[in-house]
């Protein structure tokens, strides 16, 4: 497929979650991967619940995952050619104005059930004359407005799920247009994407459901064929199995990097989970190009588990280079000419980034003398006298510890353990030999002595 035109549209209705990144991610890869455009479209057009700090969250959300997009819209500004494609559809005869209230519909429904029917809209309204329809205008009756479906079988290839049909006799005549003339996701989503000529649409698999009405909707706006490609890929789900929802916040964006979880490893987590491709670290966004494979991705609802994603997220700052962290490091005033052997000193010991504060404490800043019983100042002492020569390069804790095991009797954890408290004031960490030289002689042998240091 060449430069498809692929899009994201959230309704800005609330914060976006692990679900909705595996959408954009896989839409935003897919641009990528085939040199295409990616469009973020707010659908918005719900002006009571869509909120537009609710879309600045999604962008900045979206950009702190890597996923920029080559143009934003709103549908909010974009009324006018939603109106124009409403009234061809009238003119056309394929949206029809109904005047049954919500109670009038449940009682229909209620009716069809109980006689065993399926619960389709009996299309009354369309029998209803110019008359008839001035007196429900004059009881103070507004209309809403449904799409004659065409009744007939709708196939399409779904990219994710393959030879897909749904029989349009099955559906009732969606409603397009609300009594107060708002409209509903279908219309605008439809004229939207022909006006953006997207060719390809990668979401949910919750929305298979309103792709025969959308399909159908494309050949009466834009002529057979029109309609482009589908992919409905699955849905991810809590532990416990219940869905996802933007309302609730449950595993938001920004809850999760509010919790320093890496952006790289909530990408890889979004996009691999639920497909054939093992979960794993990831250096950059390009590095899941290869994987991203329409046909791949399961059919079956996948469980998200946050624990696997933090543990992903310790294993992917484990492989960060230098480089692609040097202005976060920056932003926490860790620059200069240690700041590299510095990163790649303490990068495998660290869970979450922001780790990093501590450990550029002990190697550039003060701490506190530890006093644990095994730290015995004889030794400690003696410790400090057996220090080598500065300048410190990566030979000089083994200089140091052969002379220390001679003039001691020392070995194994009785000779390792307290140097490493009193140099760090850590029980664990990055190997001493590497810290060493970052901390240098002032300050261990200040550290050696129970200073602070
Ligand atoms: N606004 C819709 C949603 O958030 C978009 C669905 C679609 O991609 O067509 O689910």
């Amino acid at each position: 497929m060449s430069h498809p035109i692929v899009r994201f549209a959230p309704s800005p209705t609330g914060a976006i979650h692990i679900g909705n990144a595996r959408t954009a991610l896989l839409n935003f890869l897919f641009s990528k991967k085939h040199h295409g455009e990616f469009i973020l479209r707010f659908d918005d057009t719900d002006v009571e619940r869509s909120k537009e700090e609710y879309a600045q969250a999604i962008e900045v959300d979206l950009a702190w995952l890597g996923v920029i997009p080559d143009v934003v819209l709103r549908q909010s500004q974009r009324f006018a050619l939603y109106d124009e494609a409403a009234e061809r559809l009238r003119a056309s005869g394929r949206l029809y104005p109904c005047y049954e209230s919500a109670e009038e519909l449940d009682r229909k429904r209620k009716r069809q059930q109980a006689r065993g029917l399926p619960p389709v809209y009996d299309r009354a309204a369309l029998t209803l004359t110019l008359e008839e329809r001035k007196r429900l205008e004059a009881e103070g009756r507004r209309p809403h407005w449904r799409f004659k479906l065409d009744h007939k079988i709708i196939r399409w290839d779904d990219l994710v799920r393959g030879e897909s049909h749904i029989d349009s006799a099955s559906l009732s005549d969606p409603v397009l247009i609300r009594e107060d003339g708002s409209y509903l996701y279908t219309l605008p989503s439809v004229v939207d994407d022909i006006d953006q000529t997207v060719t390809l649409i990668i979401r949910g698999e919750d929305h298979v459901t309103n792709t025969a009405v959308q399909i159908q909707l494309f050949e009466a706006l834009a002529g057979e064929g029109s309609a482009p490609d589908f992919a409905h890929h699955n849905l991810l789900s809590s532990v416990s199995g219940e869905g996802l929802s933007k309302r609730s916040g449950a595993l938001s964006i920004g809850g999760l990097r509010d919790a320093g979880v890496e952006s790289l490893a909530v990408a890889a987590a979004a996009v691999l989970i639920g497909s054939s491709t093992a979960l794993h670290p990831i250096g950059s966004l390009n590095e899941l190009l290869p994987a991203l494979d329409l046909k791949q991705i399961s059919r079956t609802q996948t469980r998200f588990d946050p624990a696997e994603l933090v543990a992903l997220s310790a294993r992917t700052l484990h492989g960060l280079s230098f480089e692609s962290v040097r202005e976060r490091l920056a932003a926490h005033d860790i620059a200069g000419y240690k700041a590299q052997p510095f990163w790649l000193a303490v990068r495998g010991n660290l869970s979450t980034f922001l780790d990093v504060i501590d450990w550029w404490r002990v190697v550039e800043g003060e701490i506190e003398p530890m006093s644990a019983p095994d730290l015995d100042p004889d030794f400690l002492r003696e410790a400090a006298a057996s220090l080598p020569e500065e300048p410190f390069d990566e030979t000089s804790w083994a200089q140091w510890i052969k002379v220390l095991k001679e003039r001691t009797g020392r070995k194994g954890r009785a000779l390792f353990h307290p140097l490493r408290l009193a140099l760090t004031g850590q029980e664990n960490g990055p190997e001493l030999a590497v810290l060493l030289p970052l901390i240098g002689k002032i300050k261990a042998s200040a550290r050696l002595s129970g200073r602070v240091a």
